[in-house]
């Protein structure tokens, strides 16, 4: 056999064959540098075969294989192939862009034919050094010695912590006082017991139990817990006993920037497990040594975003997802995957259990809960303090102040006044979601979007949130020359502005994705937040996501109404979802919360479920209305997208793809191709096809065709992609 099948990151669905003396099956998944076009680039080999459809003479010779990490195990790779044929993106692409970056390029390092695979670890004689002795200007020796009197350090880790570091290492090999070992590593070592764990609670001790009962075998368990019942600590309970088997958990959550907590939660808790993160916010050198320490064994704790569920792990043993509704694990753009579902399939090819966690789950995972395709736990009681108090004020008739009601605005004084914190939540950030003419009726609009510039008042610009386009405030109405333009409606910036002149700055402070761009930003608040001089918070959806402030005990939400009406068949589950997340936010402590919701519609019995906290009821109420409707979960979706220049290209390209969709006469049903909710983004017109199918596998079956044929027939003219289970529309 001298042939490999290589994965490389371009984006067809094919994979390349190269030759390669003396390939074996050991080979595959090892990264291998292969000449492309007139580049040289580093692919991963998936298989290896004796004959390929080329031309032997035909085939270009593979340069090198790369030992320099270990390789992806079947289950990695078959994980990936899943994937890549679920969401029918090329395997290249998935796979490149599941590695870290520094193992996606081929590395200057050079040399040897095959490098070998091991761990640096000290001599006695390096032992017997103290690293704190060393001369200053021997910076790179110390630190390495320091790392390696902790652990020892494999090439690749090694390279990462210094470009350097790997000739120094050769120099300590030489001298004695560091030593090669090349066996594999032992896994990481079992915790004695969970430090400082509360007694669980009834409700909590049975969730735990339905999970750690077999904890060698697959089941999805969805953990149904209001805000504050706990469920971290059923997380941390199960992470115990999997981790004590010797094994790896994985950890998911939508966002880690702002959940610093639950990081050091899970170091404390067991603080002799090596934990690592995986999320966009690590730099290049950090990303590769934390992949390579999961794929090695060593980390027990790998917690990341959506990202990460692709981490190898080989002694996996349970997955988690907390805030399992939350948009974030699916990806919205190329490789449109749902890191949750692929959890799922990666849980089931595992053998082990996977808990799904959330106060407002997805209506899919819980129709399968309540359907018995997964197992239901649910946490009904708040620790602490009972659930908040939510109550509608209704703004009919009433002059709002900047946006807040005369109610609200009282409220604030007297938490103020006693030195509680509070939460003004308005979904919207800037000062104003747009600029307005009032003698001519000129808004200011993005030029290449389908959208309107929000006003920045404190950059005194107005900017597109969609795609990036900014432009200095004009200082008259560019229609008709009035120079008296004004801000319409309400966004974070005002709202602080307003709270800021009732109160003072220094009480005041805004979170939202400005003020909270500076790296370290959320560091410094959370430092002002729980100094106690900030009493009142304005946000956005930001602060939705399980975050904890004891002292939080009012909260007052804005602009919901401008959610309530939308064409989107998800959005009373997500409002609801974001409400019921932000109202969670309050009386965390000892106290009972109070929430506001400011409305026109009082009635509305979305405010009405949210008043009764009974997620479960609505949530019956609207799989009824799915089911009757033959909406998800009741049939799946997949959406061709297309974007042009110009509409007309992209509807054509559809109405072309519809018509090859019949000729295939599957059982699926073809809407009409329309052009996108925001038809127009960026420069490009955008519009999309809906087909729907009450069978998941014929709907599969049916896109793997179509999928073919649209590309065998591609045209130049507009960019297409297909989304399997979208999310927006
Ligand atoms: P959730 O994730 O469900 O919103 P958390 O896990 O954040 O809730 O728990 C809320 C609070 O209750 C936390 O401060 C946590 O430390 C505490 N807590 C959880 N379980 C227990 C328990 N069994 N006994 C005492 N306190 C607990
Ligand atoms: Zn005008
Ligand atoms: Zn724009």
């Amino acid at each position: 056999m001298n042939i490999i099948r290589v994965a490389l990151d371009v984006p067809v669905m094919t994979l390349f064959d190269y030759r390669l003396a003396d390939a074996t099956r050991e080979d595959v998944g090892r990264r291998v540098i292969v000449p492309f076009g007139k580049r040289l680039v580093v692919g991963l080999i998936v298989d290896v075969v004796g004959d390929s459809g080329v031309a032997p003479e035909r085939l270009k010779s593979a340069l090198r294989v790369l030992g320099d990490s270990p390789r992806l195990e079947n289950a990695d790779l078959e994980l990936m192939q899943f994937a890549s044929d679920y969401y029918h993106h090329p395997m290249g692409a998935v796979i490149m862009g599941a590695l870290p970056a520094g193992l996606r390029r081929p590395r200057s390092s050079g040399g040897a034919q095959r490098q070998v695979v091991g761990r640096f670890m000290l001599t006695e004689a390096g032992a017997a050094i103290d690293p704190s002795a060393l001369p200053p200007r021997a910076y790179l020796k110390r630190r390495l010695l320091a790392l390696l009197h902790e652990r020892p350090v494999d090439a690749a880790e090694a390279r990462a912590f210094s470009t350097r570091a790997p000739r120094v290492l050769k120099d300590l090999l030489q001298q004695g006082l560091v030593k090669l070992d090349a066996s594999t590593p032992p896994p990481h070592t079992a915790p004695s017991s969970p430090h400082s764990a509360p007694a669980l609670t009834l409700e909590q001790q049975q969730a735990l139990t339905a999970v750690t009962a077999d904890l060698r075998r697959f089941q999805v368990h969805l953990l149904l817990g209001v805000t504050g019942s706990g469920k971290t600590e059923v997380y941390l309970h199960a992470m115990s006993a999997v981790l004590a088997a010797g094994r790896q958990a994985l950890l998911l959550v939508p966002e880690i920037a702002l959940t610093p907590q639950l990081e050091s939660l899970v170091r404390g808790r067991f603080p002799e497990i090596r934990l690592v993160t995986l999320h966009s916010g690590l730099n290049e050198g950090e990303r590769l040594a934390h992949w390579l320490a999961a794929q090695s064994g060593q980390a027990g704790v790998v917690l990341g975003t959506r990202l990460s569920v692709f981490a190898p792990m080989p002694q996996l043993g349970i997955i988690i997802i907390d805030e399992e509704h939350d948009g974030s694990f699916k990806q919205s753009d190329g490789f449109r995957y749902s890191a949750r579902d692929i959890a799922i399939v990666r849980a089931r090819q595992h053998g082990v259990p996977i808990i799904l966690g959330s106060a407002t789950p997805s209506l899919e995972s819980y129709f399968n809960a309540t359907s018995g395709r997964y197992r239901l736990s649910v946490l009904e009681r708040r620790i602490g303090a009972p659930l908040p108090l939510i109550e509608c004020v209704d703004t009919r008739g009433e002059r709002l102040e900047d946006g807040l009601s005369r109610r609200l605005l009282q409220s604030l004084d007297e938490y103020v006044a006693r030195g509680e914190q509070s939460l003004v939540f308005i979904n919207r950030r800037g000062y104003a979601p747009v600029l307005m003419c009032h003698s001519c009726g000129w808004i200011s609009g993005c030029h290449r979007c389908s959208a309107q510039l929000v006003l920045h008042l404190g950059e005194r610009r107005l900017r597109c949130h969609h795609c990036g386009h900014n432009a200095a405030i004009p200082p008259a109405c560019p229609d008709c020359g009035n120079p008296q333009l004004e801000p319409l409606g309400q966004g974070t910036q005002r709202v602080e502005d307003a709270l800021a002149r009732r109160y003072s700055i220094s009480k005041v402070l805004r979170i939202d994705r400005d003020s909270m761009r500076p790296r370290h930003a959320w560091h410094a608040m959370r430092h002002r937040i729980q100094g106690g001089d900030v009493k009142i918070l304005v946000g956005t959806q930001i602060l939705a996501k399980g975050h904890d402030f004891p002292h939080l005990n009012l909260v007052g939400v804005l602009n919901a109404d401008s959610m309530l009406y939308s064409a989107d068949f998800r959005a009373s589950e997500r409002l609801l979802a974001l409400l019921m997340q932000v109202a969670g936010r309050a009386g965390r402590g000892t106290t009972r919360g109070q929430v506001f919701i400011q409305t026109e519609f009082p009635d509305h019995p979305l405010y009405e479920a949210l008043k009764r906290q009974d997620y479960r009821a609505f949530a019956d109420t609207l799989l009824e209305e799915r089911r009757q409707a033959g909406f998800p979960p009741f049939v799946h979706q997949a959406l061709l997208r297309a974007e042009a220049p110009r509409l007309a290209t992209a509807l054509d390209f559809l109405r072309a793809a519809a018509a090859s969709a019949r000729s295939l006469a599957a059982p699926v049903m073809l809407y009409d191709p329309v052009p996108a909710a925001m038809p127009r983004r960026a420069g490009r017109e955008r519009a999309q096809l809906l087909v729907q199918c009450e069978s998941r596998a014929q709907l599969q079956q049916f896109l793997g065709q179509w999928h073919r044929a649209l590309f065998e027939n591609r045209s130049a003219l507009a960019r297409w992609a297909i989304d399997v289970d979208p999310l927006e529309f």
